[in-house]
């Protein structure tokens, strides 16, 4: 358990400064303590303090990094409560009985599956090395080959130990995860991460199992810990993910304040109940998870859905107001308003590219609404609308007059007319994107 507000109000200086942004060492000690504030913030922390404070001030889940992907330093149990932070990493799975093809294969799928969407590119993260073989010399031949395949992090899968320290020694500092340390062995598995810069995962047939050796861990040395509490189906899974992060967050359990791990690809051979399993996983807490593939049709909605999950609630994704030019446009192309919603000019700029009709698009700052519900708030309105169009600067870049505003706004378009007064004309464009370019070529 970590230290109380009360505990850490002990540690601080007491001059109420207010330098750390609080406006008391107390209201400090408090944020400390609820994982809202960092140390660093208090310029005046004696170093003794600092080292019981850091502990205590560290996040209720701990972050480990993998290569370059962060996992883990979550806040909060719900979403809406503020964000999460660090999305669920999705890992390849290749294993050292495979043939070459199939690795290449694999490997290639995990680096150049991404797809493109609201100006983000999104991926899987990680390949994961299965010792099937149980041969250390195979197993690290394969490590060494993936280094020079991939630039995604590794997690080392063995339950030979000799393998395990084969392959973390060929992995040296890429900051590799070893799956993994057992009430067994950590001992040991916590050597061969110190000396070669890796991080472990703490695997048992429990939550309850393997709370007993994390701190053991901890204190040979390994920090970065991430969790395997030993789900193999969805049931166990959904259950014990929801325990870990309660734990942690909730009763502030240090012993389980650490990222988890779920191996999807272990729980089923068929690819789309692996699918159904990593959205379960996704939804309800997983840091990592380990797949048998990465193909296109099962990547997407996955993505798709962790990117929905991960993006602030307290913040919209936007852009920012202004002309944008999409296909070159001209004095005589096609005007079209719409809202800043990152969605919506993602879709509709999408829209007009695959048209090749050059437009110029007028995007208006509504707080990152979409289209409807910005009507609806009163903020996509012609008397809001009307200034906007005036003082943008459009009229100075064409020759005629018209502005197409979104089908689903028609019942504005005489309000609007009204408003922007006889230099304008307003035209009713499409409903929906996707009739965008059909609508484009008959302009
Ligand atoms: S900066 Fe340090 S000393 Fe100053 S108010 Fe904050 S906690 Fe107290």
């Amino acid at each position: 358990m970590g230290l109380t507000g009360i505990q850490i109000f002990k540690l601080l200086p007491k001059t109420n400064c207010k330098e750390c942004g609080s406006p008391t060492c107390l209201a400090f000690a408090m944020a400390l303590a609820g994982g809202k504030a960092e140390l660093d913030k208090c310029p005046y922390v004696s170093d003794e303090a600092k080292a019981t404070l850091s502990e205590a001030s560290a996040p209720p889940i701990r972050g480990v990094k993998i290569g370059e992907k962060k996992v883990g330093e979550e806040l909060v149990f719900y979403r809406h409560e503020k964000t999460f932070m660090n999305p669920t990493a999705i890992a390849c799975l290749v294993t050292d009985e495979m043939d070459d093809a199939e690795v290449d294969a694999k490997i290639n799928n995990l680096n150049t599956v991404t797809f493109d969407r609201v100006g983000l590119t999104l991926s899987a993260d990680l390949l994961a090395i299965r010792n099937s073989s149980r041969d250390a010399g195979k197993f690290a031949a394969l490590v060494t080959k993936a280094l020079g395949a991939t630039e995604k992090g590794l997690i080392l899968m063995s339950d030979n130990l000799d393998a395990l320290e084969a392959g973390a020694k060929a992995a040296n500092g890429k900051g590799a995860l070893l799956y993994a340390a057992t009430a067994d062995n950590f001992e040991k598995v916590a050597e061969i991460a110190k000396a070669n810069g890796a991080s472990i995962v703490a695997k048992g047939a429990s939550v309850e199992e393997v709370s007993n050796f994390t701190a053991k861990i901890a204190a040979a040395g390994v920090k970065e810990i991430v969790l395997d509490t030993g789900a193999t189906d969805v049931k166990s899974m959904f259950y014990n993910e929801n325990q870990v992060r309660r734990a942690a967050l909730k009763a502030k359990n240090r012993d389980l304040g650490f990222p988890t791990i779920e191996v999807i690809c272990d729980m089923t051979d068929d690819p789309y109940k692996e699918a159904m399993l990593a959205t379960v996983a996704i939804a309800k807490y997983a840091s990592i998870i380990i797949m048998s593939d990465i193909d296109k049709e099962r990547m997407l909605p996955l993505l798709v859905q962790r990117l929905n999950l991960y993006t602030d609630p307290q913040r919209p994704m936007l852009m920012d107001e202004g002309i944008y030019e999409i296909n070159k446009p001209g004095s005589d192309s096609p005007v079209i308003i719409t809202t800043n919603f990152a969605l919506t000019y993602f879709i509709v700029a999408a829209e007009i590219e695959a048209s090749r009709v050059p437009t110029w698009l007028l995007i208006m700052d509504v707080e990152g609404m979409s289209v409807l519900t910005a009507w609806s708030a009163g903020k996509f309105v012609a008397d809001a609308m009307a200034p906007f169009v005036k003082k943008s600067g459009m009229k100075e870049k064409i020759s005629h007059n018209k502005i197409i505003i979104p089908g689903y706004v028609a019942q504005i378009s005489g309000e609007f007319q009204e408003e922007l007064g006889t230099e304008w004309e307003v035209v009713i464009g499409t409903r929906e994107a996707s009739d965008i370019p059909a609508f484009l070529k008959g302009q």
